[in-house]
């Protein structure tokens, strides 16, 4: 089936279905997000007016049997950064789009009126119906009334409360094999969705399939691309611990943001880390290992019960549970895990919010460690979109605003996940000079300043940062584009057989003879791309740079600062 760009028009109400111009067949996932916001959005345009548009967009590995490339890449101009955004996740929509033969969905226009909307996908077209019934309901009420209104398996994209209200926290869910969620969460993306009065969007790809060019060569990619991700040791704790492994981790380095990023260890780690979380989940019959959507060979999620043995949260990733824990000094793991299930049911990003209410914590909005207190905001304030709702849900540098707060942990307005700067420093520079405000996906150094994956730079001093961040921001763009999830990043830094495999993958996908050279190329069009929209924006060098209480106040226990010179991240960009 040929791929085409499906594309809706919310101001007429209408749909077409379009050939895909030359210059975006090469591209998918990110790479294609990018360059359709690049080229359709006026990067000055208001993003929850009607010149912004949402792009959907599967990776270029989508649909087919390759392991792990089931992400699905959402873009616009971002509402909480006002740069342009691209945010990926797992769940089972980026395979059923791939198969429907879509290369892009293209939303734009915003409708007039109060109605509402939902939106569906088959290889025929998209159509669109007013919706009223679940306006108002969070995630789970969406993901299971369709589960009884259609007798198809769906993908399911839906917002909750939070992209109604069009905060600039909400993230835009996606449904994955058993029902659980999986999230676009940064950005705001759900704010744009909302904006756009779309509840949900399902997809159905019928008998759809994906043509592969060279089927032999593929099925041998496969293997050996496979077999390369199982073999590595992160790839296997992973599996064992989920992401919730470097708690400890992390904790040991001194890099785990404390008390609203005032120290670099928290006391109450082992109550918190993924050692605890594996052994709670094996006494109480959950899962311990779990995939987001099927052909993943890794499988870090897991479904985390209750005290009773009821389902409670799945997908409890690391970055959450630090935001909750260490940030906001709760050490209960359960109360972590009903707050991570209201975000996922609201819909809004756990780490926006849980780092904005550290910020609230400080300004004594409520007091550190109260895990009870975060899920009775998140229900009764976030969910109902109060005064205060809306000042947690609108981002960690909304609540600074509002309480004259100084010290607040964001770059591009985007707020500062897991891993403190000023002790691991090669983070520090992917949060600075991202295109996309603090991420540590865009160039997950981690991964060499802490796991001693592809080498070591040592954490602590500057020297090999830049570099370091530069060429991980320059590979992840890339492999952003597959539609492969981030962790095959630790088995192609260390081991030589799975990145050649990667490309031929690409290559028996679609008879194609890209090079590893090729590949970098894509990466570093995709940053230049991107950075040129946030330069149209209105973004200069000033904007790369960390708060300053990260230059001026050192974290304990290594007593450091973040002391780059602005001119020193500036050569970040000299490529
Ligand atoms: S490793 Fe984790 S995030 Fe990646 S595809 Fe598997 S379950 Fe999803």
């Amino acid at each position: 089936m040929a791929d085409k760009i499906y594309r809706v028009n919310m101001t007429t109400l209408t749909t077409s279905v379009e050939a895909v111009p030359a210059a975006w067949a090469g591209h998918g996932g990110r790479g294609l997000t990018s360059t359709i916001v690049a080229a359709e959005v006026e990067p000055t345009c208001h993003p929850l007016g009607a010149k912004n548009k949402l792009v959907i967009a599967p990776g270029l590995l989508s649909g087919t049997v390759a392991a792990n490339s089931g992400r699905l890449s959402i873009g616009a101009k971002s509402p909480l950064t006002g740069t342009i955004k691209e945010a990926n996740a797992g769940g089972t929509a980026a395979q059923l789009l791939a198969r429907a033969g879509c290369k892009a969905l293209i939303i734009e226009g915003l409708p007039k009126g109060d109605a509402w909307y939902s939106l569906a996908l088959t290889p025929e077209g998209v159509t669109i119906q007013e919706e009223s019934e679940l306006i108002g309901k969070g995630n789970f009420a969406v993901v299971e009334t369709l589960g009884k209104r259609f007798t198809e398996k769906l993908g399911v994209l839906t917002i909750g409360q939070a992209g109604e209200m069009r905060m600039r926290a909400a993230n835009i869910s996606i449904k994955d094999p058993d029902g659980g969620l999986r999230s676009c969460g940064r950005g705001g993306l759900g704010a744009v969705m909302g904006s756009k009065k779309i509840k949900f969007i399902t997809v159905n790809p019928k008998d759809g399939k994906v043509a592969i060019a060279n089927p032999e060569k593929f099925k041998e990619a496969n293997k050996a691309f496979s077999k390369a991700l199982v073999d590595h040791p992160v790839s296997q704790a992973l599996g064992q611990y989920g992401t919730n492994v470097l708690v400890n981790i992390i904790n040991e380095s001194g890099g785990l943001p404390t008390k609203n990023f005032t120290g670099g260890q928290f006391a109450g780690h082992e109550s918190i880390s993924g050692e605890t979380m594996h052994d709670t989940i094996s006494q109480r019959g959950g899962k311990v290992k779990h995939n987001c959507h099927a052909g993943c060979v890794i499988q870090c999620s897991q479904i985390y019960n209750d005290a009773g043995g009821k389902k409670l949260t799945s997908g409890f990733e690391y970055e959450s549970i630090w935001a909750m824990g260490a940030d906001c000094c709760v050490d209960n793991l359960d109360h972590i895990a009903l707050a991570d299930k209201l975000m996922d049911d609201i819909g809004i990003d756990t780490i926006e919010t849980s780092v904005a209410m550290g910020v609230a914590m400080e300004a004594g909005v409520l007091p550190f460690g109260d895990g009870l207190g975060i899920c009775r905001i998140l229900e009764e304030e976030v969910a109902k979109g109060t005064t205060l709702g809306r000042i947690i849900g609108n981002g960690a540098g909304s609540v600074g605003i509002a309480f004259g707060i100084t010290r607040v942990p964001v770059v591009k307005n985007q707020a500062i996940p897991a891993y403190d700067p000023r002790a691991i420093k090669g983070i520090g520079i992917t949060y600075a000079t991202s295109t996309q405000g603090a991420d540590h996906t865009m160039g997950y150094t981690i991964a060499t300043n802490i796991l001693s994956v592809g080498g070591k730079v040592d954490p602590l001093t500057n020297v090999g940062q830049v570099e370091l961040s530069r060429n991980l921001q320059i590979a992840t763009a890339a492999i952003d584009s597959t539609g492969m999830c981030l962790f095959i990043a630790f088995a192609a830094l260390d081991n030589a057989a799975c990145l050649p495999a990667l490309i031929d993958l690409i290559n028996a996908r679609y008879g194609l003879s890209l090079t590893g050279d090729d590949v970098v190329n894509l990466g570093k069009y995709i940053l230049k791309t991107e950075r040129a929209f946030n330069t149209a924006a209105g973004f200069t060098a000033a904007d790369d740079r960390l708060p300053e209480f990260f230059y001026t106040e050192p974290l304990p226990p290594h007593n450091v600062t973040f002391d780059f010179k602005g001119e020193e991240i500036d050569t970040f960009w000299n490529f």
